[in-house]
């Protein structure tokens, strides 16, 4: 990286650090919980996006989620898994991050996420800016000489 002053390094893009849509596991409105607990444990992943045929964000789901929906008094309830749909399950309150926005932006929103789901301005989902990158970055800012 060419030496950076501070505005400049806040300023920076985020378009460059995405990992594009193509790339990230998600799951669409209307699939049950069993195929995202597959796609979850498969992937390894916490959590992943959920997406609308138009592939516009609609929220994150995660096996915790999941395990809290089927938990019943006495048991956890497998059975249900095949006929919840994400739709019902799914955290909707998630902050994004424009795909126009600033770095700086990004360092914000970050702190309480471990990756941030990046949108166009129609709401579709660009792809993911991971936590790890984001701190590369910094860890790149802060030694360069
Ligand atoms: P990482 O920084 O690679 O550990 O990723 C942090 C979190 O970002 C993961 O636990 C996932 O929830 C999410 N994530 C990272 N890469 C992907 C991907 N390719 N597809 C879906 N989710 C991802």
């Amino acid at each position: 990286m060419i030496s950076l002053s501070k505005k400049e390094f806040l300023e920076m893009p985020v378009e460059e650090f995405i990992i594009p849509a193509e790339k990230v596991a998600h799951v669409q409105l209307g699939n049950n919980v069993e195929h995202a607990l597959l796609v979850l444990t498969k992937s390894g992943y916490s959590a992943i996006p959920v997406l609308d045929p138009t592939y516009r964000f609609c929220g994150l789901i995660s096996a915790r989620m999941i395990m809290d929906s089927i938990l019943g008094l006495e048991r956890i309830e497998y059975d249900k898994l095949a006929d919840k749909v994400v739709d019902e399950v799914m955290d909707e309150n998630i902050a994004t991050l424009n795909v126009h926005e600033t770095f700086s932006k990004a360092l914000e929103l970050v702190i309480n996420h471990a990756f941030l789901c990046v949108v166009d301005d129609a709401g579709r989902f660009v792809g993911i800016m991971t936590r790890r990158v984001i701190l590369k970055q910094l860890k790149k800012y802060v030694y360069q000489s």
